[in-house]
């Protein structure tokens, strides 16, 4: 679904992507695991074109973004194709970002309707049908400073599915809660990947990264230093940096 190769971005004089390929094909979830500063927040969104870079392909379902202009400069070609693509893959954060002045529901019915223009009652009906699937279909009036932290995150799970995306982007879905909190959301991420969405998944979660994923991508300062499938990285890790770095991570 998704495909980067040969990424390259700076910011600046700062370069933090120096050349990434990425798959992610429909049905695989990729988790991206690595030391914070080595550019797995900058290259997922990268694949949603939330930021530009200077060079290399960014790839969706076989049709590849078209730039303008060259290097710093580059952006892309065709706004069509960018918001395209960023409707399709829905992006998870850290910080669920809900929108506190709107109920739960409404939340999660925002963006199809006023982005997709899909009608307000068959949204509506989807959106209670997301609610109830991540485990908070009782919610759904409720303001977002009501729930939990795992809820709200929860949430921002069924805000994403509610656009219908080709596929998943989570960035450190579970960093922010704690450790009671963390294992619902974590729940929730494992039975869409049992379902075959297509996820890339950045986390700090060694196991949850290890338990979803198909393969694991270990960047360190902007490049992969190792990848492979998760028994095989996390048993089995070649590199002496990605031994250091689950050493720590433990
Ligand atoms: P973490 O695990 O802490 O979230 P990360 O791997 O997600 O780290 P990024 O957020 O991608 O790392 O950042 C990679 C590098 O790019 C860092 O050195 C960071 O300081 C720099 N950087 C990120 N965003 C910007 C920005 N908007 N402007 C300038 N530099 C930035
Ligand atoms: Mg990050």
């Amino acid at each position: 679904v998704i495909e980067i190769r040969n990424l390259h971005k700076s910011y600046g004089t700062l370069e933090v992507l120096k050349g990434v390929d990425i798959t992610a094909p429909a049905g695989h979830v990729v988790s991206m695991i690595g030391s914070s500063g080595s550019g797995k927040s900058t290259l997922l969104r990268c694949c949603n074109l939330l930021e530009d870079s200077q060079q290399g392909d960014v790839i969706f379902e076989g049709e590849p973004v078209r730039w303008k202009g060259k290097g710093l400069d580059r952006r892309p070609a065709d706004a069509k194709q960018v918001t395209r693509i960023r409707t399709n893959l829905a992006m998870v954060f850290q910080q669920f970002n809900l929108w506190a002045h709107m109920t739960i529901l409404q939340n999660v019915m925002e963006r199809p309707v006023t982005v997709l223009g899909r009608p307000r009652a068959e949204v509506e009906a989807k959106a209670r049908e997301y609610l109830a699937k991540v485990g908070i279909g009782d919610k759904a009036d409720a303001w977002p400073a009501q729930l939990s932290g795992g809820q709200q995150q929860r949430a921002a799970i069924a805000r994403a599915l509610c656009m219908e995306p080709r596929a998943l982007l989570f960035d450190e879905p579970t960093s922010a809660l704690d450790p009671e909190l963390e294992q619902e959301v974590v729940r929730v991420i494992k039975d869409l990947a049992e379902e075959g969405r297509t996820m890339i998944i950045v986390t700090h979660d060694m196991r949850m990264a290890h338990d979803v994923a198909d393969h694991v991508v270990f960047l360190h300062k902007g490049l992969i230093e190792e990848q492979g499938p998760p028994a095989e990285l996390f048993g089995n890790p070649k590199s002496e940096r990605l031994r250091q770095f689950l050493s720590h991570s433990a």
